[in-house]
């Protein structure tokens, strides 16, 4: 446009030339076509940065709804090709970072929640993300912040080696620690390099295995207990029946006696065993058959005959006060073997002349049934102890009885199964009262 100006321009001066008197109405024309063309080119050029003003702000704020529904600048030229675009991308990216947002949502729902302690950091041991499991294991209230410095947030010197022994060496690490603000606990930690990310770092995870190493200790114990109660016996029959075959066989005098006292450790092997099965049936859950209604006072009776002989044998008097009728679901077995136990010990651990009382009554929906008994009471240090399996308070009195140490261990399974609770109270010298409570039915 201006090149043709520009021509008619020269050709009018050309002509000009000629006649002087046109040149004022030349340069006039002249002056007109460029005021022209100037105003084309200023609305073209505002309309030109108009439309990419509209593709800028629906550019930056793609992800606002309001401007999802914004027209864009229509027309045939590049940025009209550059409109139509980017609305066909828009919703993709909008559906994209919805999914992103979901997932980091999902991501911190599971985290959160999670047991285990999760706490990941960058190439410059600073933290990326701690979950609320991870914090309070090292003390500190989550929220934790990602871009903070692992120094300023593991204090103690063995985890943070871990976390930066992966980062140097790339290599996966397990160890066992125990960390200052949660000193009674002992944790797991595994860590190993950052997978699936774009950005080089490390994973801790930490697996509280406090539980899990007292479930060791005690199986050990449990182990160790059992070879010693069956060596007292087995060391027993073994030397007396030696002893016999090594001619007290023919011993007028002994012979009976050395064939009781085997007879008498066979009876209390027999007993270790059978209480063993109980627990191990109990533990596996093995004899749970689906509790069914059982009657309170047909068991307590049941109960109280079994252990009649026994007190009779020992001078002490078997009292039944009151004992309201009362049903629990469970397993009639288990519970009778439950007063057997209780009933057996109140007799056992009595004095002579003693008496034993049970009583049953619905106390707030629960059957309360109490055993007291006039014996020779607990010492209040061994109180908390004597449902441990095979605890006793005096071993060699307890030998002698035929007792194993695990009737009590055997009772508390049963009731907890039950829902219900055991509850001691004794006095040294005075007596015992075992009170157990389990809902009614
Ligand atoms: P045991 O086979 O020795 O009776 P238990 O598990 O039934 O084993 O009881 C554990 C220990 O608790 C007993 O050895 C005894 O020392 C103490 N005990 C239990 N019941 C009584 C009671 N009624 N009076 C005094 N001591 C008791």
């Amino acid at each position: 446009m201006l090149l043709l100006a520009a021509s008619l321009l020269a050709l009018d001066f050309a002509s000009a030339r000629l006649h002087p008197e046109l040149w004022p109405r030349l340069l006039g024309a002249s002056a007109l076509i460029l005021a022209l063309e100037g105003l084309l080119a200023w609305v073209f050029v505002r309309s030109f940065s108009r439309r990419i003003a509209q593709l800028q702000t629906y550019a930056e704020r793609l992800l606002d709804p309001e401007v999802a529904n914004q027209p864009l600048p229509t027309g045939d030229d590049d940025l009209g090709a550059l409109a139509r675009s980017l609305e066909r991308t828009a919703p993709q990216i909008r559906g994209l970072v919805d999914t992103l947002k979901l997932e980091s949502a999902r991501r911190d729902a599971i985290l959160a929640s999670m047991v285990e302690g999760v706490l990941a950091v960058d190439k410059d041991v600073r933290v990326m993300f701690c979950n609320s499991s991870f914090a309070r294991a090292l003390g500190v209230r989550p929220p934790v912040h990602a871009g903070m410095a692992l120094v300023e947030l593991v204090r103690d010197p063995g985890l943070r080696e871990i976390i930066t022994g992966v980062l140097t060496t790339g290599q996966r690490m397990e160890r066992r620690l125990t960390l200052p603000a949660a000193a009674d606990h002992t944790f797991e930690v595994v860590a190993g390099p950052l997978a699936g990310s774009s950005t080089p770092g490390a994973l801790a995870i930490l697996h509280d295995v406090t539980e899990l190493e007292r479930l060791e200790r005690v199986r050990k114990d449990f182990v160790a207990n059992v070879s010693h109660e069956l060596r007292t016996p087995l060391a027993a029959i073994r030397g007396y029946a030696e002893t016999l075959l090594d001619g007290a066989l023919q011993d007028e005098q002994y012979n009976r006696r050395f064939i009781e006292i085997i007879q008498a450790q066979a009876t209390r092997l027999s007993n270790i065993a059978s209480d063993l099965l109980t627990l191990s049936e109990l533990d596996s859950n093995a004899g749970a058959r689906q509790p069914t209604p059982v009657a309170i006072r047909g068991v307590l009776e049941s109960a109280l005959r079994t252990v009649e002989s026994a007190a009779r044998l020992r001078g002490v008097q078997l009292l039944a006060g009151r004992i309201d009728d009362l049903t629990v679901l469970g397993n009639e077995l288990q519970l009778e073997q439950v007063f057997v136990n209780l009933l057996d010990n109140a007799v056992k651990f009595n004095r002579p002349n003693g008496e034993v009382r049970l009583e049953a009554r619905a106390v707030d929906g629960h059957a309360s049934i109490t055993i007291r008994d006039s014996g020779i009471g607990i010492p209040s240090e061994d109180l908390p102890r004597i449902f441990e399996r095979f605890y006793r308070v005096d071993k060699a009195r307890s030998r002698e009885m035929g007792g194993t140490g695990l009737g009590l261990s055997i009772v508390k399974h049963v009731i907890e199964q039950m829902n219900g609770t055991i509850k001691v109270e004794s006095r040294l010298g005075e007596g015992s009262k075992f009170t157990v409570t389990i809902p009614a039915f």
